[in-house]
This record gives structure tokens, C-alpha cells and sequence, in this order.
């Protein structure tokens, strides 16, 4: 290990050790402070603590797992046509810059034997985006949660968004949406089935359940 390498871990260590002795609420207190805030103004002497919080909401998917979202809601059934849950609303972080990201979520599977009780795919939708995230990862993680918990013939997902940090850093115009899709089995496989759930997403239709 070279000298430096030891120096920076000192470093390291010192800082840890510096920030451990503060609690969360000074750690935003000093943030503020840094960008050159009057931290103790009327406005702003809760903020800490309020951001603490708001923070720990926005985040409390770290805390959840697949099993415990979906719970039992797993049921044995004959049906095999598409089910969709469309227009899901979301709000996410995005892990480069802690801005928000938001939009819409649209689920679809082919059950193969096993349905999810559907108040639970929102529910799952929730707790991915309740942690730092990017849009592509989001996107694969509820697909592939889908696949976990049921087998079924195939998922196919779209997320919808508009991040806050490219409109308001001006890196992207106002009103375009960003969209990515995660497609399994026969969204992957069938043309047909992969173009119905495209078009119940585009314009809605009898089959949505
Ligand atoms: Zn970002």
C-alpha cells in the first residue's frame, strides 16, 4: 500500500468519523451553510429536519423487498390473456443528482398459471422508485420482479418520465418524456402480443383491466 493510498484512507476515515458525529439534521444544516444560506432565517431553521424527513420518505423503498410488497397476493388461475395496469403514477431521485424524476408506469403480462393481485403492482412500481434510481434500471427491476414472482409467459414494461435535472439544468426542452421499456418472454418473443400491449399503452382500450 503506498503512502498515499494510507493518506487518503486516513483521510477518509477522519471524515467519516466528523460526519458520524453529526446527526442527519446538521449534515443538511451544513449544506445549506455551504451554498451560502443564513441558516438560522425564519425560513429555514426547520428545514433540516424537514428535509430529513422528506428524504427518509423518499427513500423508504430501501427498506421494502419483493416478497413483502406482494405478499400472499399470488393466486392459481386458468386465465391466460394480457393483464395491464396502465398509467401508474410515479416519482423517483435520480441517482446523478438527487433531482426527481416522474411520469407513468405501464405493466403487462401473460400470466402462465399465477396472477398478482393487482393493487400490488403499483405497489411494487412504489417501492423501486422509492430509491435513487435511474430510469433504465427502474424500468428492468419491475419486469424482472414480475418474472421472479409468478413465471409467467412474458412482462412487458414502459416508464414514461420527465427528470427535473436535465429541464431545470435547460439540458432537455421542456415537455419531452423519456421512455424505456423492459419486454420478457412473449413481449419479447411475439410481434403480436408485444404490439397489443403497445397499443392498449398508446390508446387505452377494452382489454385494460
Ligand atoms: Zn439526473
Amino acid at each position: 500500500m503506498s503512502t498515499r493510498t494510507v493518506l487518503q484512507e486516513g483521510t477518509a476515515a477522519a471524515e467519516a468519523r466528523a460526519a458520524a458525529a453529526l446527526t442527519t439534521e446538521e449534515l443538511y444544516r451544513e449544506l445549506l451553510r455551504r451554498i451560502g444560506e443564513d441558516t438560522m432565517r425564519d425560513g429555514l431553521a426547520e428545514t433540516p429536519g424537514r428535509v430529513e424527513k422528506a428524504m427518509a420518505f423518499l427513500t423508504q423503498g430501501y427498506a421494502m423487498d419483493v416478497a413483502t410488497v406482494l405478499n400472499e397476493a399470488l393466486f392459481e388461475v386458468e386465465y391466460d390473456e394480457m393483464v395491464m395496469v396502465r398509467d401508474i403514477e410515479f416519482y423517483s431521485l435520480c441517482e446523478h443528482h438527487l433531482l426527481p424524476f416522474f411520469g407513468k408506469v405501464h405493466v403487462a403480462y401473460v400470466p402462465s398459471g399465477r396472477v398478482i393481485g393487482l393493487s400490488k403492482i403499483p405497489r411494487l412500481v412504489e417501492m423501486y422508485s422509492r430509491r435513487l434510481q435511474v430510469q433504465e434500471r427502474l424500468t428492468t427491476e419491475i419486469a424482472d420482479a414480475i418474472v421472479e414472482a409468478i413465471a409467467p409467459q412474458g412482462v412487458g414494461v414502459i416508464v414514461e418520465a420527465q427528470h427535473l435535472c436535465m429541464m431545470m439544468r435547460g439540458v432537455e426542452k421542456q415537455h419531452s418524456a423519456t421512455v424505456t421499456s423492459a419486454m420478457r418472454g412473449v413481449f419479447k418473443t411475439q410481434m403480436q402480443t408485444r404490439n397489443e400491449f403497445l397499443s392498449l399503452v398508446r390508446h387505452g382500450g377494452g382489454a385494460e383491466i
